[in-house]
């Protein structure tokens, strides 16, 4: 979090205001350092990530079938599934832990209509290769941005692919509004769909003109993310420093490894992503096991794959066949604690508890 003294002036600011929700200035403040920040044209903010995608697919037009990661957040499935649209899984690339194109190619269909991208741990999905497969096809390209805010990708701020970007900015995020999230999105057009479903159609008072929602973010979250965004490059450099202590730590002891960064790119380092290797005398969920004995809110992520949840794994009870390497990844990883409350000699003690544990 940033600084409470930041936040209470802003909250003063709204009590004296009286403008609480409905695209207050605070909000409008927030979309538009967010846009700016990310390069892109428009930013709509709103309540939770899992609505921005739900009214972004709605606003694409996708319907039958779309093909996504098993390997993410259950959300990215869940907002298809919520407006009776198919979520397809495609298997990832065990070396990225993103969506695989040549998987993705297998699970094309005559019903297929979209491809929504997921950034899993803020790394760009293969961009390149997906606008391929969705121009050769017809196919409409969107991405789950959640793990990727303050993240670039060949030097440009993530934000910008596909027709939709999409950001949650819930509390477990590096970047907070509590609970909230964004549609970002180049196409004025689309961004003023976007901002009428966001609103239940209003188009100004007593005149609605299209479906909607009521996906507005208050005033409130929009000051918690204001201050956050005050101090969005001290939480990344505690996180990136976080990192390189891990990084230095673990590389010692062998049958570990942690997912690397492009340090060429921005990162945001919010997840510091263990693989428990073969090698390792101890089974991943032993690691888990003996890491909360000690008091370390280790987790496993993003176990045990969407399909493998319901209602997926009622409806698609064979979706493992395609998705080797969803499983094994989703059997090795191990997400550790950081963040700017880690206590400093946290991380020295994690490695020790790992570091016995690899002599077992
Ligand atoms: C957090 C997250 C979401 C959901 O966002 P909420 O703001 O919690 O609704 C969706 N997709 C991914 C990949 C996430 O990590």
């Amino acid at each position: 979090m940033g600084s409470r003294d930041n936040f209470m002036q802003r909250v003063g600011a709204i009590f004296d205001s009286h403008w609480l929700t409905n695209n207050g200035p605070v909000v409008q403040e927030l979309e538009s350092r967010i846009a700016g920040r990310l390069g892109v044209r428009n930013c709509v903010a709103v309540c939770n990530g899992t609505i921005a995608l739900e009214i972004a697919i709605r606003a694409l037009e996708l319907t039958g079938e779309v093909i996504v990661p098993s390997y993410t957040f259950i959300a990215t499935a869940h907002a298809l599934h919520w407006q009776e649209i198919t979520p397809v899984f495609a298997d990832i690339d065990p070396a990225t832990h993103n969506l695989d194109p040549a998987a993705v190619r297998r699970m094309i269909t005559p019903r297929t209509s979209g491809i929504i991208g997921v950034h899993l741990w803020g790394r760009p999905a293969p961009h390149v290769e997906l606008k391929a497969i969705a121009d050769q096809h017809g196919l409409k390209l969107m991405y789950d941005a959640s793990h990727a805010f303050d993240c670039s990708r060949e030097g440009i701020m993530i934000g910008s692919l596909g027709e939709f970007e999409v950001f949650s900015f819930h509390a477990t995020k590096f970047f907070n509004t509590f609970e909230g999230g964004a549609v970002v999105t180049n196409n004025d057009a689309l961004a003023e769909k976007l901002r009428l479903m966001r609103n239940f159609g209003f188009a100004g008072f007593d005149n609605v003109i299209h479906p909607g929602t009521n996906g507005k973010m208050t005033e409130i979250s929009a000051a918690m993310g204001l201050t956050n965004l005050d101090a969005i490059d001290s939480t990344v450099e505690t996180n990136r420093r976080n990192y390189h202590t891990y990084k230095e730590t673990m590389a010692a002891i062998s049958g570990l490894s942690l997912i690397a960064y492009d340090e060429t790119e921005r990162n945001n380092y919010q997840y510091i992503v263990l693989e428990i290797g073969e090698q390792f005398p101890v089974s991943r969920d032993d690691v888990v096991k003996a890491l909360h004995a000690e008091n370390v809110l280790a987790r496993k992520y993003f176990w045990p794959g969407c399909h493998r949840m319901r209602p997926y794994r009622d409806l698609f009870p064979h979706a493992y066949l395609m998705l080797p390497n969803t499983e094994l990844v989703a059997s090795r990883v191990v997400v550790l604690p950081t963040g700017t409350t880690l206590p400093a000699e946290a991380i020295e003690t994690i490695a020790s508890v790992l570091r016995i544990l690899s002599t077992y």
